[in-house]
């Protein structure tokens, strides 16, 4: 698979006519053709909230720690979970008393109301993702008109989170978002010609080794040759194709020990929020490979100026570090072979 971008060599002058020389840099999303620049700007210290303190002045009157869950949260009609709410582990799934699509979950991920990156287990995760599979099977075994879900998770207030209590939001409805529907179209027509564009792009991706970071079980760890976001985008692609609703127990340990791996990353990387996105067919299991994207988000302070721009209207994101940076800093801490097993 060819891998695409286009370097821009740049002169300006200073005022004593001095030449300045910058570059940026084109690439091309290898699966969507998706546009992202890598841009050649000082990286100014951005702004870390402080989260314990949000944590000791939100704690009191969380709706999800275990001694409120259930008073101000409320619970699924009987025709669609006859529980009220799902309970794995430390993980608990109620509804969204927000919803933006027909079913709307969050799934409560510990009994902590703070859990800091650099804290998370395996476990934790893998619990969250068994509950959310299991109630994407229980939507699908009584309602045959759904298409599509979205996984997704805002980690601190940075994120988009108005929650500090970790929780995942967990949709299914008629209609994929926009990113997903992209990507497995892509995949799925590219099929029908009898190619497997993921299946290049991973062979490519291990073979120059550059953006690789080895795999979890059936889960290549690679970073984003064009990613999106400001600074760099993990992501976690199954081998095989297949679907989040379908997988084995042991294919989702597999992911969480590799998402868990990734949130740890976030923190020694400077950053203490992030966005995660899981992207798979709702029924469908031969068109697409199940694959995670994970990304940081930061302000820039002293007046919180947001990572995101005008790039949120033109759909496209100028990133400040070189993914092979950032891929060789995550080779760097945790090695290939500790990762793979
Ligand atoms: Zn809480």
């Amino acid at each position: 698979m060819e891998l695409t971008s286009y370097k821009e060599e740049i002169v300006l002058y200073d005022a004593g006519g001095t030449p300045i020389n910058t570059w940026v840099e084109v690439r091309i999303d290898p699966l969507t053709g998706d546009v992202s620049r890598v841009i050649n700007v000082p990286l100014r210290d951005w702004s870390l909230p402080d989260l314990e303190k949000m944590a000791r002045e939100t704690r009191e009157n969380c709706p999800f720690c275990p001694e409120h869950l259930g008073e101000k949260t409320p619970r699924f009609d009987g025709g669609i979970l006859p529980e009220g709410i799902l309970r794995r582990g430390k993980a608990v799934l109620i509804p969204n008393r927000f919803p933006y699509d027909r079913y709307c979950a969050l799934i409560i991920l510990s009994e902590s109301h703070f859990v800091p990156l650099d804290a998370w287990e395996a476990r934790e995760v893998f619990d969250g993702l068994m509950i959310a599979q299991t109630f994407l099977n229980r939507v699908l075994e009584r309602d045959d008109a759904v298409n599509a879900f979205s996984l997704n998770w805002n980690y601190a207030p940075h994120s988009g989170s108005s929650i500090l209590h970790p929780h995942i939001q967990l949709s299914v409805g008629a209609f994929a978002s926009n990113r997903g529907r992209r990507l497995m179209e892509i995949s799925y027509s590219e099929r029908l010609k009898g190619r497997d564009p993921v299946e290049e792009l991973l062979a490519e991706e291990r073979s120059r080794g550059q953006r690789w970071c080895g795999t979890v079980g059936p889960w290549c760890i690679l970073f984003a040759f064009a990613p999106r976001g400001r600074f760099f985008e993990v992501q976690l692609i199954h081998e095989s194709v297949g679907c989040f609703p379908e997988l084995a127990a042991e294919d989702v340990e597999s992911l969480a020990s590799a998402i868990a791996h990734c949130l740890r990353f976030v923190p020694h990387m400077g950053f203490s929020s992030m966005n995660l996105s899981l992207f798979s067919p709702l029924r469908e299991p031969n068109s697409f490979h199940p694959m995670v994207s994970i990304s940081p988000r930061a302000c820039v302070g002293p007046y919180q100026m947001s990572d995101i721009s005008f790039q949120m209207l033109i759909d496209e994101f100028f990133c400040l570090f070189l993914p092979e940076f950032v891929a060789a800093r995550f080779r760097d801490e945790w090695g290939e072979e500790e990762i793979s097993r």
